[in-house]
């Protein structure tokens, strides 16, 4: 799958887990918060390049890959839209999105960042794993799992679908677990499902 992964739209789900939601301040959120990451920000590499003078968060997330066009109309007809799952990280300028947050003005340059979309391109096809981790320097930072995900993936996708057409090479960033946190200059990320192969990265 790796060779022929073409990306086409970037969407991300905000606020997906309760103690995340709260550990920003947030209230539960009664239908998906959806934001989007401009294309070209995807990182497949295993290197993150921290912008300069900016603190970065990480923010774990599942990832799942579309694999047709079109809008479903039902829980069972969304899940056949979906092609894999794997894990990335939505990179988060926190800063600057709580400037914007408090001036009621869109997410966009403290989400949608060079690099900022970080992904393992090693998808899995068949059923999604149930956990997920994100450990920084051999340490546990963040652990997630499906059963606390406030919207599940075919929730995500009715919604979505109701305003845009999903496209074969989509992807959607399901949301993160609580534990965010800033990254720092030479740490040892390792990311993926329990008992799966996992992704490393190093930040630059
Ligand atoms: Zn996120």
């Amino acid at each position: 799958m790796k060779e022929n992964l073409k990306i086409e739209n970037i969407y991300c789900v905000g606020r997906n887990f309760e103690k995340h939601a709260k550990e920003l301040g947030n209230k539960v959120p009664q239908t998906p918060l959806i934001f989007q990451k401009s294309t070209s920000t995807l990182n497949t590499k295993n290197k993150i390049e921290i912008p300069k003078n900016k603190t970065i968060e990480h923010e774990l997330e599942i990832v799942i890959l579309i694999g047709k066009d079109g809008s479903p109309k039902t829980h069972k007809e969304a899940t056949t839209f979906i092609s894999g799952f794997s894990t990335g990280l939505d990179l988060t300028d926190r800063k600057l999105q709580e400037e914007l947050k408090k001036k009621g003005l869109p997410w966009f340059p403290a989400k949608s960042f060079k690099g900022s979309a970080v992904l393992d391109t090693n998808f899995i096809t068949f059923e999604c794993p149930k956990e997920f981790f994100l450990t920084i320097n051999q340490k546990t930072r963040q652990v997630g799992n499906l059963k606390d995900m406030i919207f599940s993936f075919e929730s995500i996708l009715l919604h979505i679908s109701k305003t845009v057409n999903l496209k074969k090479g989509d992807l959607i960033f399901t949301g993160t677990p609580d534990g965010v946190g800033p990254l720092v200059k030479g740490d040892q990320i390792e990311m993926g499902f329990k008992d799966h192969p996992s992704k490393k990265l190093i930040v630059i």
